[in-house]
């Protein structure tokens, strides 16, 4: 047996009693208060940093948090691709994205029921009839402090919403958070590493009615469809 399965990760003492884990494997005592990194759900052993809306993340994941232009693009493209590849050909090419701090989203959308979860992204829709056309601005808003894969993970989520406002689409919250959801899952299932899959894991676990149990209702459905186009999952939805 390895020293790492039988040693406490933070103090180096041998593991009796009882015995906390992570999503990583990683096993410390019950009675340290270790942190656990936001982003990547690992212990947080040694520097942590605190965003000011109370996430902690690891210095690993600091190291890979998008901030620039140049990395937000790299993202977009990326995005971008992956929902191609399922269907999603027609969105907007002009997008306003602005990584912002949370009381800007708070602000944003003060209509949102009072979860305690922390909303790491949000959609915004000005429509506007300009010579009897609708014509739709759109801008989201992301979250300070992302990884790329969580970014990714958020972005398609928004975009998808995006699509579905410009589509003048209106489903229940449910449905709408579910089909936003299941950008994000093919965004993490391309993405395919460790962090990824992890991802991916809690929200096959997550309980929320909406970005949860709505989502795991749109894989269903596109599951019984045998697709994976997002498109096709949409006409679905709308005969529901
Ligand atoms: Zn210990
Ligand atoms: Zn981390
Ligand atoms: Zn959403």
């Amino acid at each position: 047996m390895s020293g790492a399965d039988t040693t406490c990760a933070y103090c180096r003492e041998v593991l009796t009693g009882n015995v906390l884990q992570d999503a990583w494997g990683t096993r410390v005592h019950s009675h340290h208060h270790i942190p656990m990194c936001y982003s990547c759900g690992k212990w947080i052993i040694g520097d942590v940093f605190s965003t000011e809306d109370g996430r902690m993340i690891c210095k690993d994941c600091l190291s890979s948090i998008v901030m620039k232009s140049s990395q937000k693009k790299w993202v977009d493209t990326r995005v971008r691709n992956v929902l191609i590849l399922h269907g999603i050909n027609n969105l907007p090419l002009k997008i306003q994205v602005q990584i912002v701090p949370s009381q800007i989203i708070k602000r944003k959308n003060p209509l949102k029921e009072s979860s305690t979860a922390i909303q790491l992204g949000l959609t915004c829709c000005d429509e506007l009839i300009l010579n009897n056309n609708r014509v739709c601005r759109h801008s989201v808003f992301m979250l300070t402090h992302q990884t790329k894969i969580q970014f990714a993970g958020t972005l398609a989520h928004e975009y998808l919403h995006v699509w579905q406002n410009q589509m003048n689409i209106k489903l229940s919250q449910d449905m709408s958070e579910g089909f936003c959801n299941m950008g994000t899952f093919y965004m993490f299932q391309s993405i395919d590493n460790i962090v990824a899959k992890n991802y991916i894991q809690r929200m096959m676990s997550d309980q929320d009615p909406n970005y949860g149990i709505g989502f795991r209702k749109v894989k269903e459905i596109a599951d019984s469809l045998h697709t994976d186009n997002l498109k096709l999952v949409m006409n679905k939805l709308l005969t529901i």
